[in-house]
């Protein structure tokens, strides 16, 4: 098969992950492969030194180079593609969109071990159920086993079913109270292997009763099943989005196809992911960046070969192949994590309305504080708006209000008035929240005598003060030192902390209410394996009294006791030179509310501010997000910026702070040269951060209010960069419609 009829070889043409933005030419393999030579098959071809697994992009008879200079496909790996035509052709747009090399964003579109070349085989998993009699028990009889105890219950609240990869994310040492559950009957190994118990039924309990603006959002999408369509569904938290996407989900499931749901955090996975199982009898396969390869592997080859037919993913789970794709719902859409911060770039949201697209599938995103490009696609009728105005059930919502700071005495943060509020809380057993969103003891370690303050070597930024851990540590390299307890400047004066970070925090609530619990939920306090769960199992136990944390907790969690929320320090959102701070510290705040009084009590929001009269601040508590929204997009309009204009950012760092513009500016008259249309170019600038990490960072910004005048210019720019001397010099990347000018 290696000759063609006229007697000329067959070149392949393939895409090889690495940050090159042509395509390679190889000679067809001398073992022909199993199955018909289809684009998008994994192929191993020498490489340099070595050999990289590369994906075939076409089959040709010409190739630019002589034939002697190329060299051969070493082997076929699949016997036909893994993804179809339709994604395919998605990855194709997204290259030519983000302006980022065809290999690597085929490369992000498969699990790691399949990119490694593994062989696309799915592993049936060990699973465990419940026995009728397992059902039935009341795991209080097994109050003097605490273990098994915790195990059965972890069953009985999980539909009854647990797979081993379940069981280890959840507990690590979970097999021998497994097997003694075995012993005793109420547990066994489930023979079903990864087929539903009852492959009929698709829906275990019964949805709710929904409410009349529920309804309304069900009956939009469901009369759109089975054609491109994007549906923006706007409700504050609490009014029952989830149970909207739980009743969707069931039509398609009935249809027979799947759905992809995709979130922001692997934290929110948990909770919603328990909901879930609950309620649909189906598979569930998960996917996101805390389970092994091989675990993600299955998730992506089950959903590629029809065996689950729901996905419940994060950012890299967009790509995942769907046998007879229904839906894709994206939840907190406006949540930035959603955007790829390296290599390749992408919105997973952008990239998921397209792929909708491709595959005649409707979107749905929801939010309760949507982004301004999806309200202003709202406006511009390319979305289509569907509201949930109120809280589902009983609840009410939370009352906003400002408490003013100024001139107030505080103790370490916190305003007496507000120390006040969270007494009455506490005696009314109710639970407290309390937000600030930065991590450690103090932002800043200050000498009392000379005024010298500890930096990093290696950033432009303060070293953060661990006083747990006693070092020092930058938020931005990981560098580390020992808290030191003299001036390293002159020698005598006294080191003082300045400012606040939640571990401060945590030990002035310690000192205030002695005999309540406080749980800190940080990046720092749950860095260890469950450490998460077990802090919100013990909450939703109602045995933590303040909950005190990071915009860890703006997230997804359902804290039905609390009834107190404060925001504790909302002022250094105010002040920021990225035009999408407004917007994240709206969202933000609302996001934060969301988690008081979600229960039949109502809740109160503090938030503790210096600047009682700004106006971002005031538009949001008296007239809502919406309204702020409104008011944010007429700014952007005003401004011409985003969404009324498209940017591109191009970002380019080195050790030496003279390479970075020297770079851009090159690129910058060579833009000005190519630039056709109304394009205006920034720059360059250093980045607002300029040192980091002994990189120095600088940035060049593309504008225009069209988006094609834009993508144009950078059309014919790219190839031109790779190819300018200083490029060499500098580590940069290309960034489409930006939401981070950092
Ligand atoms: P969201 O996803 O918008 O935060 P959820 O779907 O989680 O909202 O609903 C919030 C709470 O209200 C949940 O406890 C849910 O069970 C309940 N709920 C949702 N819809 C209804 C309904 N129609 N009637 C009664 N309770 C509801
Ligand atoms: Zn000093
Ligand atoms: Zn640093």
């Amino acid at each position: 098969m290696a000759k063609s009829h006229g007697g000329k070889e067959l070149i392949f043409r393939v895409a090889i992950p690495a940050p090159l933005y042509r395509l390679f030419d190889y000679l067809a393999p001398l073992e022909p492969g199993p199955g018909p030579l289809l684009p998008g098959i994994r192929l191993e071809v020498p490489f340099g030194k070595g050999s990289k697994i590369a994906f075939l992009i076409a089959i040709t008879h010409h190739s630019e180079f002589d034939n002697s200079k190329l060299k051969r496909i070493a082997r076929i790996l699949d016997d036909e593609p893994l993804l179809s035509v339709k994604d395919l052709r998605l990855l194709h747009w997204a290259s030519s969109y983000y302006h980022h090399p065809i290999g690597e964003v085929f490369s992000a579109a498969f699990p790691v071990s399949l990119r490694q070349g593994k062989p696309a085989e799915l592993h049936v998993e060990k699973c465990y159920v419940l026995t009728e009699e397992g059902q039935a028990i009341d795991s209080n009889r097994l109050n003097r086993a605490p273990k098994q105890k915790s195990v059965l219950e972890k069953f009985q609240s999980h539909a009854g079913r647990l797979s081993e990869t379940e069981l280890s994310l959840w507990n690590e040492n979970w097999r021998p109270a497994v097997k003694a559950l075995i012993d005793k009957q109420l547990l066994r190994i489930d023979q079903s292997g990864d087929a539903p118990a009852d492959a009929g039924l698709l829906v275990r309990d019964s949805a709710l009763q929904s409410n009349p603006h529920q309804q309304a959002a069900i009956a939009a999408v469901r009369e759109s099943l089975d054609q491109f369509g994007v549906f923006l569904l706007e409700g504050v938290t609490g009014s029952g989005k989830t149970e909207v996407y739980m009743q969707i989900i069931r039509h398609v499931l009935e249809r027979g196809q799947q759905v992809l749901v995709l979130l922001p955090e692997i934290t929110l996975t948990p909770q919603l992911e328990e909901r879930f199982r609950q309620r649909f009898a189906v598979t569930i396969a998960i996917s996101h960046s805390k389970l092994t390869d091989g675990q993600r592997q299955n998730a992506w080859l089950s959903m590629q070969q029809g065996v689950c037919s729901i996905l419940l993913g994060t950012r890299s789970a967009l790509f995942t192949p769907l046998k007879k794709p229904g839906l894709i719902i994206l939840d907190e859409e406006h949540d930035a994590s959603f955007k790829q911060q390296e290599g390749f770039r992408f919105s997973t949201r952008d990239v998921a309305v397209v792929r909708g697209k491709l595959l005649n599938i409707p979107v749905l995103l929801g939010s309760a504080t949507p982004s301004l490009e999806s309200l202003h696609n709202v406006d511009q009728r390319r979305y289509r708006f569907l509201h949930l105005p109120e809280r589902a059930g009983n609840a009410t919502a939370p009352v906003l209000q400002l408490l003013d700071i100024r001139n107030k005495r505080m103790q370490e943060g916190l305003s007496e008035a507000l120390i006040e509020d969270i007494r009455k809380t506490l005696a009314r057993n109710e639970q407290v929240l309390l937000f600030l969103n930065r991590r450690g003891y103090a932002p800043t370690l200050i000498c009392h005598g000379c005024g010298w303050v500890g930096r990093c070597r290696r950033c432009d930024a303060n070293l953060v003060i661990h006083y747990d851990e006693g070092l020092l540590r930058c938020h931005h390299c990981g560098k580390e030192q020992p808290l030191i307890q003299r001036c390293p400047a002159c020698k005598t004066g006294e080191l003082t902390p300045l400012g606040m970070g939640t571990e401060r925090v945590e030990k002035v609530l310690a000192a205030l209410f002695p005999d309540r619990t406080v749980v800190r939920l940080d990046r720092d306090s749950t860095q260890r394996k469950g450490a998460l769960e077990k802090y919100l199992q013990q909450i939703s136990q109602g045995r933590v009294d303040i909950i005190l944390g990071t915009q860890m907790l703006a997230k997804g969690h359902h804290f039905p006791n609390v009834t107190l929320v404060a925001i504790l320090d909302v002022d250094s959102g105010l002040f920021s030179i990225d035009f999408h701070a407004a917007e994240k510290l709206a969202q933000m705040i609302v996001q934060v509310s969301g988690r008081a009084g979600r229960a039949e009590k109502p809740g109160k929001v503090i938030m503790q501010t210096r600047k009682p009269e700004h106006p971002l601040l005031t538009t949001l508590i008296r007239q809502g997000y919406s309204d702020f929204a409104r008011t944010a997009l007429a700014e952007r309009k005003e401004a011409s910026l985003p969404p009324f204009s498209y940017q591109a950012l191009l970002r380019a760092q080195a050790l030496d702070g003279k390479m970075p513009p020297l770079f851009l500016e090159a690129i910058g008259k060579l833009a000005r040269q190519y630039s056709r249309g109304h394009i205006q170019i920034l720059g360059p600038v250093p980045a607002p951060m300029t040192k980091r990490a002994g990189l120095y960072r600088y940035q060049l910004l593309f504008q225009s209010s069209k988006r094609q005048d834009l993508h144009g210019l950078l059309d014919t720019l790219m190839p031109e960069i790779e190819k300018l001397k200083q490029a060499k010099k500098v580590r940069w990347s290309l960034d489409i419609d930006p939401v981070d000018l950092y």
